[in-house]
């Protein structure tokens, strides 16, 4: 009797163990985290783009950077889209000329559709010129847009490879916007995201945040105002996160008002908020240049924005 009832006990014991180690979840921490953000790798794509000149739309180092993008993201998603467009614009030239530019952005797409869509944008042209260059005789020659261009551009496609390791969980779509810095009045600039605000189609998004001079080697990042009148609570929510994850240089008080991509978006109705550094003693001057950023300043940010691509905000 006691041998039967201790056979009973044994069973029941083994199932309770068996039926709680089959129930146990899996660990969805374990399945959620993602690659580190690689900052040497985004640094040296920061170089790539410098690598092929001055970038400004109509030029051959802007065909080759469209293509090498193109590639880049190619390799992450089988979803990726130039979104042509053209504008007629007056060029720097004096007197100035009339001509039609062809430009793309350039869309990338993660995560499945019927979830939540951030969108994650970047300018990836740079200046035709110089304009606040000290020296007025070099005014007129196009930037290399190392820090103005390439920073933003370069964190996101390090992003494009972390989304491809981890699927995120939500919808991420990345916007590389073309013809962001063209022009010498604000009419003639920002054509990607003003396209885009009118154009956005299956892309359209619920919210989205901008990177644009965030290469800086003195990162400093306070609240950029547009996005605080247009998105308090949202913007807030972005650098308490920051100040959560120790980003020191993410300062919670409020800085310049940048026209800039995120604009035209917010117009449409869509909550952005841009992370930009505008206190950049080289903005628009040839000295914006590879030696002026730095590894360690992408990566502040990436890892920012890795944080809220699979937490959430
Ligand atoms: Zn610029």
């Amino acid at each position: 009797m006691k041998i039967i009832q201790l056979t009973i006990l044994v069973l029941i014991l083994c199932c309770g163990i068996f039926t709680w180690a089959c129930a146990e979840p899996p660990n969805p921490a374990a399945q959620k985290t993602p690659l580190p953000f690689d900052s040497h790798r985004a640094f040296e794509i920061l170089k790539k783009q410098c690598e092929f000149g001055p970038r400004p739309p109509g030029s051959e180092a802007h065909r080759k950077t469209r293509d090498y993008l193109f590639t880049e993201l190619k390799k992450y998603t089988d979803s990726v889209t130039l979104q042509p467009y053209t504008s007629e614009v007056d060029t720097i030239d004096d007197p100035p000329q009339r001509k039609t530019l062809h430009m793309n952005n350039i869309i990338a797409e993660f995560g499945s559709s019927h979830s939540e869509t951030l969108l994650l944008a970047a300018h990836w042209d740079t200046r035709p010129c110089a304009d606040r260059d000290p020296n007025r005789d070099k005014q007129r020659e196009p930037i290399l847009g190392a820090n103005d261009g390439a920073s933003g551009v370069a964190v996101l496609l390090e992003i494009a490879r972390i989304l491809k390791a981890t699927p995120p969980p939500r919808r991420i779509i990345i916007i590389l916007f073309d013809g962001e810095d063209y022009g010498k009045t604000t009419d003639q600039m920002f054509f990607g995201s003003r396209y885009f605000a009118k154009n956005m189609g299956k892309w359209k998004p619920d919210y989205g945040i901008l990177l644009d001079m965030i290469g800086d080697k003195d990162l400093q990042i306070p609240i950029e105002r547009f996005s605080w009148e247009a998105n308090p609570e949202f913007a807030l929510a972005i650098w308490r996160r920051a100040e959560k994850l120790g980003l020191a240089p993410f300062q919670r008080k409020l800085g310049y008002k940048v026209m800039d991509d995120h604009v035209p978006l917010i117009r449409a109705g869509i909550p952005m908020v841009n992370i930009i550094d505008f206190d950049y003693p080289h903005w628009h001057t040839l000295e914006d240049t590879v030696d002026k950023c730095s590894p360690k300043s992408l990566e502040i940010v990436g890892k920012l924005v890795v944080n809220i691509i699979y937490e959430g905000l």
